[in-house]
């Protein structure tokens, strides 16, 4: 390790103290990850050298995770691998194989779980060159905030007709009478139970309009179905309109219940189904997106695949008051294209750009941002993106990187 190396850490005010040299930890992921970060690793290098020459240089750490780690450690997420991310606050993954009858329902969920990853930052954008089943997907320019912990994700469910639902049904019975008496076929159905709180909405919605505030974003629309679910996704959309007056100083406009901030920033809400139309036909209309578990899930798919993107959206998973951040490939292992040298590496490339972007080395995310535009705008890309076009050129996985790196200011 280069003894100039030094840990991230947050400080007592709540930002990022970041070395010139930060070890930052990685797992390289099962299936095509291999290719992928060998491919990947050398574009990181040179765009952070672009941008800053010698003075600064990530110094990676190697992690075991998935199926590397079970088939050398006989654990699919080692304890050390946890450990060296709770210490190190900052990393970035390959896809990782979802283990079949394990202790551990998926090692994503566990990740997020065990270091409290409230926020999932989906950024969603067009690049030049990419097939898309729209005619305007440049008006798609949007940065969702899907909650990460709550919702019908917290995994209270009961399986119909088992002894779980049959208790809970009783329960119900006796104490909410009423409330029972709305369930049609209760001897039949399966429950879920979906927990949605104030503090788990506030981290969020405080979270999204930092955001939107720091990057000069016109707008926050809270997405949610509270016309239905009045007091979870209702109350979801109460609680961070509430915030944004209390914490913000945002006032209505008009009679409501929109606001608008001091500097301008306008925070709006939209039903779900409502909002998966707006996509569609007003994308221009929303900026940052501040949303639920389930729906961020449905809508960052659905805009993903507006821009063609579904195969190269970045992610990241962030607890902004702990500082922890895992940056992703969003894409899974991909099997059959494992050691084959023809997966695309963009999904981790732009994570990687959103993770130099949260330690404030913005210059180098934009340089490697670029550089990707450039190279898929001149029609180098893998084979993937390449059959979706006419007069494309096929790179393998590596020659793609490679074509990157070309495309860097020198
Ligand atoms: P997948 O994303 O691996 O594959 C779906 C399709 O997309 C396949 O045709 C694949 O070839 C293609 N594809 C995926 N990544 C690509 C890339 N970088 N370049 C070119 N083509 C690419 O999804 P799956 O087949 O449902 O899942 C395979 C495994 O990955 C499972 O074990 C699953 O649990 C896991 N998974 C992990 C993550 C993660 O770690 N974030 C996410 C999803 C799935």
């Amino acid at each position: 390790m280069n003894d100039r190396s030094e840990k991230i850490v947050m400080l007592p005010q709540g930002e990022l103290r970041v070395p010139n040299f930060p070890v930052i930890p990685h797992i390289v992921g099962d299936g095509c990850g291999p290719d992928i970060w060998e491919a990947s690793r050398p574009v990181i290098d040179a765009a952070v050298q672009s941008a800053y020459g010698a003075e600064r240089r990530i110094i990676w750490r190697e992690l075991l995770a998935g199926q590397k780690a079970y088939d050398t450690r006989g654990a699919w997420l080692p304890e050390e691998t946890m450990a060296t991310i709770r210490e190190c606050l900052v990393g970035i993954k390959g896809p990782l194989t979802t283990p079949v009858g394990g202790g551990i329902r998926s090692l994503n969920v566990a990740l997020r779980q065990g270091l409290d990853l409230y926020c999932c930052v989906r950024p969603v954008r067009y690049f030049d060159g990419i097939v898309s089943p729209v005619k305007h997907p440049e008006k798609v320019d949007m940065v969702i905030f899907r909650e990460n912990t709550e919702d019908i994700y917290a995994g209270i469910e009961f399986s119909a007709e088992s002894a779980e639902a049959r208790d809970f049904y009783m329960w119900l019975q006796k104490k909410h009478p009423e409330r029972a008496t709305k369930i049609r076929f209760p001897y039949s159905s399966g429950f879920g139970i979906k927990p949605v709180s104030r503090e788990g909405t506030e981290r969020l919605v405080r979270a999204a309009i930092l955001y939107a505030l720091q990057n000069n974003r016109p707008s926050v629309t809270l997405v949610h179905k509270g016309n239905i679910m009045k007091f979870t996704e209702g109350s979801f959309r109460d609680w961070g309109y509430e915030l944004a007056r209390r914490e913000f100083g945002a006032s209505p406009i008009g009679n409501g219940p929109w606001l608008r901030f001091p500097c301008g920033l306008v925070i709006k809400d939209c039903i779900c189904d409502a909002f998966l139309q707006e996509i569609l036909l007003h994308p221009a209309d929303h900026s940052v997106v501040a949303t639920l578990n389930l729906n961020g899930d449905y809508c960052s798919d659905a805009l993903a695949a507006q821009v063609g993107g579904i195969g190269i959206s970045p992610g990241a998973n962030i607890n902004y008051v702990t500082g922890h951040a895992i940056f992703e490939a969003t894409h899974g292992t991909a099997p059959a294209l494992a050691g084959k040298d023809v997966a695309n590496p963009s999904s981790f490339l732009l994570s990687a750009a959103m993770m130099l972007r949260y330690i404030g080395w913005d210059p180098a995310a934009g340089a490697l941002e670029e550089a990707l535009a450039k190279t898929i705008a001149s029609g180098q890309v893998t084979a993937d993106l390449a059959e979706q076009r006419s007069g494309a050129t096929t790179l393998g996985t590596r020659a793609f990187g490679k074509a990157i790196i070309s495309h860097l200011p020198a």
